[in-house]
């Protein structure tokens, strides 16, 4: 066993009986990318593109970016990289829009694609920079995504620039329970865990009084991953997961039981959720993650799932 966890050290992510799964890089800018190869992902998951527009008076250039997004495709030569359009919200300003005024709940406010729809002219100038720089394995996603209408908005406005490969985050619960409806118009989707718990239990991300509603064990959260993955698994379209949880490798493997198809993490998580994919079956996630549905708390969760996991910490 030690040999066949030494020999998958490097290499796709793949399950003990090989079912793929993409193993691929969380990152916050270009200074990442070096750290993503070496921890042997296979691409990027999640290109955070708010470090060309934050905390400046000017936008980036479209040159610029093109660089930038230049730069993770020459890094990952044959793997896929996913950009996600600017997050940017009442918390995160863009101090060369007109001044917006203080929103009461920064994290309900209008952020994401939200803020993408009122200032089109900023998602526009990103999108013309990603279609001269696409390929194949260029891969366009939305933040903030909460209604079908919002999907194929957004989709549209991705077709008509001529991008080959649309998706949208889905970390709004509304967004998981249409899952059908946003998988629609769009080529893929990927969950983001983070702000999904966040929405989910109305418990602010940033706030550690409430940070155990944020335990990504949480049946709830693994309640809407599951109707994500089956909504997708329907659609023949895949679903990846780019929030904190796809970093934990027991959580990871049911997360892929639930019907997962790629993981984006930081760079470091990578190696373990690869070692303990190769450990384990498909089958073996599966029963995992109904094991872990089954449960009331999310410490009972991860108990119930861990046993059908033996070998992990
Ligand atoms: C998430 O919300 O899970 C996510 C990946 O996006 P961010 O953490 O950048 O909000
Ligand atoms: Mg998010």
């Amino acid at each position: 066993l030690r040999q066949a966890v030494l020999a998958s050290s490097r290499g796709p992510g793949r399950t003990a009986d090989g079912q793929p799964i993409q193993l691929l890089a969380n990152i916050g800018g270009p200074s990442e990318l070096a750290a993503a190869v070496e921890a042997g992902a296979e691409g990027v998951g999640l290109y955070r593109t708010e470090f060309l527009f934050l905390d400046r008076s000017e936008p980036p250039s479209e040159e610029e970016q093109r660089d930038a997004y230049r730069a993770a495709l020459e890094a990952f030569p044959r793997g896929n990289v996913i950009v996600r359009t600017l997050d940017s919200g009442a918390d995160k300003p863009l101090a060369f829009l007109p001044a917006q005024g203080a929103e009461p709940n920064p994290a309900l406010g209008e952020r994401g694609l939200r803020k993408a729809r009122r200032f089109p002219e900023v998602m526009d100038a990103q999108l013309g920079a990603l279609a001269a720089v696409a390929s194949e394995r260029l891969q366009v996603m939305a933040p903030m995504v909460a209604t079908a209408e919002e999907a194929r908005w957004f989709a549209r406005a991705c077709r008509s620039r001529g991008l080959p490969s649309v998706g949208v985050m889905i970390e709004i619960p509304s967004a998981a329970l249409r899952a059908e409806h946003l998988l629609a118009p769009v080529d893929f989707v990927s969950i983001g865990t983070n702000d999904l718990a966040q929405y989910a239990f109305a418990a602010d991300r940033e706030l550690a009084a409430v940070s155990a509603l944020h335990d990504p064990w949480q049946p709830a959260l693994l309640d809407l991953v599951a109707m994500v993955g089956t909504a997708a698994a329907e659609a023949g379209k895949p679903c990846g997961i780019c929030g904190e949880s796809a970093a934990g490798p027991a959580l990871a493997c049911v997360l892929v039981g639930l019907g997962v198809t790629s993981l984006s993490m930081g760079a470091p998580a990578v190696a373990a959720v690869r070692a303990a994919l190769a450990e384990h079956t498909l089958e073996q996630c599966v029963l995992a993650a109904d094991a872990a549905r089954a449960q009331v708390t999310a410490a009972q969760a991860q108990e119930a799932a861990r046993e059908q996991l033996p070998g992990l910490d």
